[in-house]
């Protein structure tokens, strides 16, 4: 078994994208800035939203991290987002999900300006990316392209099953993996809670994609012999050996998987490190498309 290691190449590409931003304010250009707005302290968006943050330090590009308390009122937030939509010195801007009850998410996403929606998640950007257009893609989906893309992992003709079907991941993912493009060209089956015999369908596909948020769930006996898989979970289990009192786990049982997977990423240090790295590679292109208006 191969391991995906995420965390290598995110690295990579984050050494390409310092080079770029030092060859930007060569020639006298505003860097890249990313602004983020973080609502409530829900610990695990905490986290996401400080490695990204983190990020973009590492790479030189500018960051904002705008908080606000949980009772916030959803026409406060819209107002923020309205002030990121107008300030030309934001390229892009993240709002980390999920919101408090009380906040409608669909509002605010479609609030953001696209050129703006580094998340990819506004409906112009994944109508755009449906249609094999140029668009900001998911951060996560189009971490694990590059991924796959970079380990050059052969795609064309497979049999794909992505498990999990939400708006971020699992949709978009398969929407992917089936266009006409470099990384794409498979058949996909997107499968979901309600799917007849999960197993079969799993056990058929030479890549497997995992987005569910059950620990553990994908066992060996799910995987074919040399299948690719992909484990995006992020799932906290308690583990009293561990000074913060748990520890992280992929929905792939992962010793298992490695019996029979021909390529696996880990969890943590897989998918979770190209994640942050597709939005920097995302605030990138929206700092060089607003160059051009
Ligand atoms: P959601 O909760 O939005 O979606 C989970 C999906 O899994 C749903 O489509 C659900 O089906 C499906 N599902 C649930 N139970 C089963 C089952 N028994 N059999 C088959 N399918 C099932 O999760 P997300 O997509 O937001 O996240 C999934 C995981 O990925 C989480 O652990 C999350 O933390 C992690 N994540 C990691 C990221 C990263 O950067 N690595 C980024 C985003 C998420 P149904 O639609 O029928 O309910």
């Amino acid at each position: 078994m191969k391991l995906l290691n995420g965390k290598e190449l995110s690295n990579t590409i984050k050494q390409e994208l310092t080079l770029e931003v030092q060859e930007m304010t060569k020639r006298g250009e505003r860097v890249p800035h990313l602004a983020a707005v973080l609502v409530g302290d829900n610990p695990a968006s905490e986290s996401y939203v400080r490695s990204k943050v983190r990020s973009c330090q590492q790479v030189g590009f500018e960051s904002t991290l705008i908080r606000r308390h949980a009772d916030i009122t959803e026409e406060e937030l819209l107002e923020i987002i309205a002030d990121l939509n107008s300030n030309r010195d934001i390229d892009g801007f993240i709002v980390q999900l999920p919101l408090p009850k009380h906040i409608d998410e669909n509002n605010v996403t479609l609030a953001i300006d696209p050129k703006k929606d580094v998340d990819g998640f506004h409906p112009v950007n994944f109508g755009k990316m449906a249609q094999g257009l140029p668009a900001f893609l998911p951060a996560t989906p189009f971490g694990i392209v590059t991924m796959l893309d970079r380990y050059g992992i052969e795609t064309s003709g497979k049999e794909c099953v992505v498990v999990g079907r939400s708006n971020i991941v699992g949709t978009p993912m398969s929407i992917l993996l089936s266009r006409k493009a470099k990384v794409g060209n498979c058949t996909v089956t997107l499968t979901h809670s309600r799917t007849k015999d999960l197993r079969a369908h799993c056990l058929k596909a030479d890549i497997i994609i995992a987005a569910i948020g059950i620990p553990n769930f994908i066992t060996g006996d799910m995987i074919k012999e040399g299948a690719v898989v992909v484990d995006v979970g992020i799932n906290r289990v308690d583990d009293t050996s561990k000074k913060r009192g748990y520890r992280l786990v992929g929905d792939v049982d992962f010793d298992q998987a490695a019996e029979r997977a021909g390529y696996l990423t880990p969890v943590p240090g897989g998918v979770g490190p190209m994640t942050v790295v597709s939005l920097l590679m995302n605030t990138l292109r929206a700092n060089r498309e607003a160059l051009y208006e």
